[in-house]
């Protein structure tokens, strides 16, 4: 069997589901678009799967948190696609595809011709067996990347009420798992190699105050270590965890989070790869004019961060996808890929957002006794990022704001006095160029100018930023 499509998006996750509504309201026509997933299930918002999903009380369940609600957007069941004439083959591994000849083959043996491919295949978590760990495979070792695997932690977590947790990791994953454990009524142990929780992003400090915090819930944390093996029954289930310190620690079920990999195998050796994702330019356009790439497994160029990066994060795969599909229906119309990263994150009764960059020099502000505070980013002399816990959607745009000016600071103690003001009120001076904040996420969409003396700057803008440097160049730090 042999179709044909002018779009196919090979992998049917948060990248998909985003761009199939975009091609839709760029005018896709009825059966050229193609969408092939893995997945049994039409795109779903894949951040719920770690909260809402986990909830003792309500539990969130398809087809609430079909995409794209998580951007207060259409809620897009099966039917939308078949409604809006988009192909959605579901259930079926896309086994390999030929750039060259613009054709791939379907584990159900069906070859698909198509003019326009994009890869949205994501990533799979990590396996312990890759760090030598045997075990992955008993029936109380969970981990968390898709619904099968949400449907199989809750499972285990419900048989286990009361019962003891061991939670491998100290990143996303295994803080998101821990509080919805605990919420659970379950005993949670965190074992990392890192001095503290979050290390790609947290500094100690705020590490510090998030664990506390999980340990004032009852999370016991064993930090700078490793599991060596696992401990079994006679059924295959584990018992107890062996740490690389020597010591034990008994389980009734272990959650893993150890990080992820790109699911690039099918393009290796066809299109560029770099920092283990494939390398796209601005218009999101891998190596091969006809195939882009978008969400966790594309490498791009990130203005605000002068490198390219590849980011795991729910916003850039729903934007990626977004622009993807402008790009393709709307060549002429649509520019660079402009993108101010956001990363974010809720646990208990917290909730977080950072943006930019987390390089350089660190000021915190704030009460990190209280529930509001954060830290400012400041490399070669300029704001790269903020980080904002408890904030409000106003404090929040303002931090986004700041952030994507890339205001100069010569005075790192000034700004850590001023602390959310510094954002709140520089913002102020310049409210009419903001970017506009996508509802659900706030997230700003930086396809509208980045700063507000770009090239369609008029004379009143000129005015209002002469005014605002004045005012901040009182303040000892430059935009
Ligand atoms: P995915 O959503 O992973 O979709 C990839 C799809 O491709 C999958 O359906 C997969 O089965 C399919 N696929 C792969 N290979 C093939 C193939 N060969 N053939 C066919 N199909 C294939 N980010 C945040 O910013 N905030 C959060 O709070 C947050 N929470 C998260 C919670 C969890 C539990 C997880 C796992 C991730 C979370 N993330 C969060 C990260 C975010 O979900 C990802 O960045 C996002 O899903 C990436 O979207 P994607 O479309 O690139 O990949
Ligand atoms: P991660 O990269 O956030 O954290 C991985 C952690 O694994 C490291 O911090 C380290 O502590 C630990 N680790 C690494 N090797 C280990 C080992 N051998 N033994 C024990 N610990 C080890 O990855 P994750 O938490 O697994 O998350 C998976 C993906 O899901 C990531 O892409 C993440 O961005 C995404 N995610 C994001 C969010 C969010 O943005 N709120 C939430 C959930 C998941």
């Amino acid at each position: 069997m042999e179709r044909g499509f002018e779009y196919v998006i090979v992998g049917g996750g948060v990248a998909a589901g985003y761009a199939a509504l975009e091609f839709t309201k760029r005018g896709v026509s009825h059966a050229q678009l193609c969408i092939i997933s893995e997945e049994p299930v039409a795109p779903y918002e894949r951040p719920t799967l770690s909260k809402k999903f986990l909830h003792p009380e309500s539990p969130a369940r398809l087809p609430s948190f079909h995409t794209c609600v998580g951007a207060n957007e259409e809620l897009l069941t099966p039917t939308w696609y078949e409604e809006h004439g988009i192909e959605l083959v579901l259930g079926t591994r896309v086994e390999s595809v030929d750039v060259g000849q613009k054709t791939l083959l379907t584990a159900s043996g069906e070859t698909m011709r198509y003019e326009t491919l994009i890869i949205a295949t994501g990533a799979k978590a990590l396996k312990l067996e890759e760090f030598g760990v045997k075990g992955s495979e008993a029936e109380n070792v969970c981990y968390l990347r898709d619904l099968a695997d949400a449907d199989r932690l809750v499972n285990v977590m419900q048989s286990c009420t009361g019962g003891n947790a061991v939670v491998i990791g100290g990143g996303y994953i295994a803080m998101e798992c821990a509080a919805s454990l605990v919420t659970n009524k379950i005993n949670v142990t965190m074992v990392f190699p890192e001095a503290h929780c979050m290390p790609r992003l947290f500094t100690p400090k705020i590490a510090s105050y998030y664990e506390d915090y999980y340990q004032s819930k009852g999370v016991k944390f064993i930090r700078g270590t490793i599991l060596s093996s696992f401990e079994f029954d006679s059924n295959g289930k584990v018992t107890a965890v062996n740490l690389r310190d020597g010591s034990q620690i008994l389980a009734d079920m272990v959650v893993v989070g150890i990080g992820i990999r790109p699911n690039t195998s099918l393009f290796e050796g066809q299109l560029t790869m770099e920092k283990g994702g494939i390398k796209v330019n601005g218009k999101l356009q891998t190596s091969n004019d006809s195939v882009y790439a978008v969400g966790d497994v594309a490498v791009f160029p990130v203005d605000l961060c002068g490198r390219i990066r590849r980011l795991e994060h729910v916003d850039s795969a729903r934007k990626t996808a977004k622009h993807v599909a402008a790009v393709i229906m709307e060549p002429e119309k649509t520019g660079e890929f402009k993108y101010l990263p956001l990363f974010y994150s809720k646990a208990f009764s917290f909730s977080w957002r950072f943006y930019g960059d987390n390089a350089g020099e660190v000021v915190h502000f704030g009460d990190y006794l209280g529930t509001k505070f954060g830290a400012y980013w400041i490399n070669n002399g300029h704001l790269v990022g903020s980080f904002l816990e408890g904030g409000t959607e106003d404090e929040f745009e303002a931090i986004a704001n700041a952030t994507q000016l890339k205001p100069a600071v010569d005075d790192l103690a000034e700004v850590g006095r001023q602390g959310l003001n510094f954002a709140m009120t520089g913002n102020k001076q310049i409210k009419s160029h903001t970017p506009s904040i996508e509802a659900g996420t706030s997230s700003p969409v930086v396809e509208t100018p980045i700063y507000p003396w770009h090239a369609t700057a008029g004379v009143a803008v000129a005015a209002s930023v002469a005014a605002f440097a004045y005012w901040y160049g009182r303040r000892r730090r430059r935009w």
